[in-house]
């Protein structure tokens, strides 16, 4: 049955086995696209995870089934095995990581799967290279260098945001970088034209390898702590190409099909972010932002006032419209349910409560809508900041919570502020502030936080969880 063959009108021939792998294909990418689509909102996010994961796993299956070689061979049942080993290896690998994983450790982790995606791509590159049959060289060499660099500069991405690395910056490097891009290209230019005769080939091949990786550590070495949101986010997209290119090699449609899907949804994250972080791709690439270079301007700051919890409370309670602005610091401190009970309590007592979303608030894009979602804070009190900004001055209370860089008012009035021009929540046009936040320390662009010795700014000291828990328990007994 499966040897079936159809002939078409150009003298083409296929077998069933053909025909049902591509369909699969098809079928496979449809997933991906679906998959993504859902994913663009909290409520069916899972859902989108489940049925672009249905459509990899269909494309695995009939490719081990159905799959031949340029000589008609389908794959070897050792080979079978052996591939299907190695997958469940790793897939039992995978979900025991991402089960440990704690929600701030999310862009370390988005960053060694990167690393990962980018080594499978970049070796199936490196061997298809040294293959004399492979008529698609340029394609090749090109998989292996992305995916090369993808995987050594992810690694290096990995290891500083988990602290394993520090910022190595040198005004030396940027020419150092240049010069490896440039002899890149010349290499595989080179490798290209020589030819599979050529005897050296092999040699230079795994030069370029080497350059490759090398340039990916050096490439992500230098960047600031503050833009590795931004960096990981490029080397997810480099992961996609590479997928990609290897597709090509292979002229497989759904490896294909799914790497530009990456490729191109990394683009745009990455595009977001820098517009969202008001900052040029090239700027984050070539500029130091955050790491505390940056002094403090002169100016009388003001002194800082504090609240305490009953004040607090009463202040919340007996309000018309609480904004909670929620920061890194919430996720840190894992607050997001007792947020919620807050917002409960005081929605019960006829508080108007929404939630200001800022765009880069966290430590990835998203991450206080998913913390949010996760403590089941209805999606429609999640207001982003273009929407929530022309209320601000209606609003009694502004809460921030564990927010700072997002809530500076440099990046609206001091040119001198490495965040000048990123957009912010405008807290300070509320009628109350609040901060919850455990002392003075700085945020992730390193930098001080005038906002925090207004005039109308009360300080409520402490960890998010432990000051939302003290203030429930004393709004429950008002
Ligand atoms: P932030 O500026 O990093 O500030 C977080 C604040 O939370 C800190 O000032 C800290 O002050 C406080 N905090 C930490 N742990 C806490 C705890 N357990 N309880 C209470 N408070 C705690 O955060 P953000 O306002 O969300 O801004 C995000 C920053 O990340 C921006 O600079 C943004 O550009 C950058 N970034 C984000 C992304 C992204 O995709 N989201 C990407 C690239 C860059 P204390 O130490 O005094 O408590």
């Amino acid at each position: 049955m499966m040897n079936e063959i159809f002939s078409m009108a150009d003298g083409r021939t296929f077998s069933t086995g053909d025909v049902i792998l591509e369909y699969s294909y098809l079928l496979a990418a449809i997933l991906f696209v679906v998959g993504l689509k859902l994913q663009s909102h909290p409520n069916t996010a899972r859902r989108g995870n489940f049925w672009a994961g249905a459509g990899m796993l269909l494309a695995i299956i009939t490719t081990l089934f159905f799959h031949k070689d340029n000589d008609g061979n389908f794959i070897k049942l050792f080979n079978g095995i052996i591939i299907v080993g190695v997958i469940l290896v790793g897939s039992v690998i995978g979900f025991l990581i991402a089960r440990k994983v704690k929600m701030t450790a999310m862009p370390q982790l988005v960053s060694f799967f990167n690393a990962t995606g980018g080594a499978a791509s970049g070796l199936v590159a490196l061997m298809e290279s040294y293959n004399l049959q492979n008529r698609a060289i340029l394609v090749t060499l090109l998989g292996m260098v992305i995916g090369s660099l993808t995987f050594s500069g992810s690694m290096i991405a990995y290891g500083k945001l988990d602290g394993k690395v520090g910022d190595i910056f040198s005004p030396v490097m940027k020419y150092v970088n240049i010069f490896l891009l440039l002899t890149i290209t010349v290499l595989v230019i080179f490798i290209f034209y020589a030819g599979t005769s050529y005897q050296n080939r092999n040699v230079f091949i795994l030069v370029l390898l080497g350059i490759s990786l090398l340039y990916g550590v050096l490439f992500v070495m230098p960047i600031g702590g503050a833009d590795m949101p931004v960096v990981i986010s490029l080397l997810n997209s480099f992961s996609g190409i590479a997928a990609a290119l290897a597709g090509f090699i292979y002229n497989n449609q759904a490896m294909i099909l799914g790497g530009i899907l990456v490729g191109a949804a990394g683009t745009i994250l990455t595009v977001l972010m820098c517009k969202a972080m008001n900052r040029s791709l090239l700027n984050v690439i070539v500029g130091a932002f955050g790491g505390g270079g940056y002094g403090v301007s002169e100016k009388d700051i003001g002194t800082i006032k504090e609240i305490s919890v009953s004040d607090a409370s009463v202040l919340l309670s007996y309000t018309k419209k609480v904004v909670i602005i929620p920061g890194y610091g919430l996720a840190v401190a894992q607050a997001q349910h007792i947020c919620s009970e807050l917002d409960n309590l005081l929605t019960e007592k006829g508080v108007e409560v929404k939630y200001a979303i800022h765009p880069v608030a966290g430590r990835m894009p998203g991450h206080m809508n998913v913390l949010l979602a996760e403590a089941d804070v209805p999606y429609e009190k999640l207001i982003e900041m273009d929407n929530i900004n022309p209320e601000m001055p209606t609003v009694d209370v502004a809460l921030i919570i564990g927010a700072n860089d997002v809530v500076n008012p440099s990046a609206l009035n001091d040119k001198s502020s490495p965040i000048y021009g990123m957009p912010i929540i405008n807290a300070h046009e509320a009628k109350n502030i609040i901060v919850m936040k455990r002392g003075m320390g700085k945020g992730y662009a390193a930098i001080e936080n005038y906002l925090f010795y207004d005039d109308k700014t009360k300080m409520l000291f402490g960890n998010a969880k432990d000051s939302l828990q003290k203030l429930v328990t004393e709004i429950k007994n008002l």
